[in-house]
């Protein structure tokens, strides 16, 4: 389900609109002062919030280019995963992130 947020023109206050479908005819207007002078936002996640925020938001990584510029999340779907499914991670998948992670070319593993 979409969500749109929008900012308020009148009293600065963002608020999320959860969107039934993409074309269901929407009048956005401020939760707070109910405004209908609102401007959309284009992004949900990209403005000012810590990277931590956004993993935990989209852990399988929306914006995938930033998410695996950070070493530590080399793997982190894999290992997902294998939690999900039950499963110990084999020894070979576990070497490659762990070297992955600390700065050397994954070999053979597709991440
Ligand atoms: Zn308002």
């Amino acid at each position: 389900m979409p969500i749109y947020e929008y900012r308020c023109q009148q009293c600065r206050q963002v608020s999320s609109i959860f969107v039934r479908s993409i074309n269901s005819p929407i009048a956005p207007a401020c939760d707070a002062c109910g405004s209908e002078d609102v401007e959309r936002r284009m992004s949900t996640f990209a403005m000012g919030k810590t990277t931590g925020e956004v993993h935990d938001a989209h852990p399988m990584g929306s914006n995938t280019r930033d998410y695996y510029s950070d070493p530590r999340n080399i793997g982190r779907h894999v290992e997902e995963s294998f939690a999900r499914h039950g499963v110990d991670m084999p020894a070979s998948v576990r070497e490659s992130i762990d070297s992955a992670r600390s700065g050397e070319t994954p070999k053979g593993l597709d991440l």
